[in-house]
């Protein structure tokens, strides 16, 4: 399965914000873009040319990065998105925000993307009474998720559920029994991704 292996710091720091790639060092002063405010590279503190692609294509990278998802799948998501009723950018978010890994992150069972995503496909997470292991799984309303019976992951995810700010309202978390149930579809004031979606539709759409 590919995935993305390049320096996770050096990700905020060409997007020039903090993405949270990698949990708790995140809230820490050692975060890359606390130290190292600039982008990364030889030229990185040089003159920045501005233009209106530029502009889109840093928004979509952003996302790709922060969902931790590679350039092929990520535009399957946007066409996928398109295809549904309703506004794309929004579309698209939420399919994003619907990925088992994502939602693991959102309910404090996972310190950072790339964490969650190597526990689902270890095999430590059921969907319905099913093991899963895919980290794209999109979740619909009604599924109940939990960590499979005797995981040896169990005090790794505890110890991730101390990081835990608010559950979105589209979820519903147990950090007692490590279970949790999908409520409804989530809204986009309820998705915190710092993305401005309709820049990316933009660039798609040309
Ligand atoms: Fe990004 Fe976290 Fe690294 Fe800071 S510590 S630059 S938020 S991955």
């Amino acid at each position: 399965m590919a995935r993305d292996t390049g320096a996770q710091c050096k990700q905020c720091r060409r997007e020039g914000q903090k993405l949270f790639l990698k949990g708790e060092r995140c809230l820490t002063d050692k975060c890359g873009v606390e130290r190292r405010s600039y982008p990364p590279g030889e030229h990185g503190r040089g003159r920045q040319k501005q233009s209106e692609y530029r502009v889109q294509l840093r928004e979509k990278q952003k996302a790709r990065r922060y969902y931790g998802v590679l350039e092929k799948q990520f535009h399957g998501y946007y066409v996928k998105a398109s295809r549904q009723p309703g506004i794309t950018g929004e579309n698209l978010l939420a399919l994003l925000e619907c990925r088992l890994d994502n939602v693991l992150v959102r309910l404090g069972f996972g310190a950072s993307r790339r964490q969650a995503r190597q526990l689902v496909r270890h095999g430590h997470w059921t969907v319905n009474g099913r093991r899963v292991n895919i980290p794209s799984y999109q979740v619909k309303p009604g599924d109940v998720i939990a960590i499979a019976a005797g995981s040896p992951a169990t005090q790794v995810v505890r110890d991730a559920t101390e990081l835990t700010g608010q559950i979105p309202a589209w979820l519903q978390a147990d950090h007692e029994s490590l279970t949790a149930k999908v409520l409804r579809r989530p809204e986009r004031r309820e998705v915190a991704a710092p993305v401005q979606e309709q820049l990316i539709v933009e660039l798609y759409s040309k």
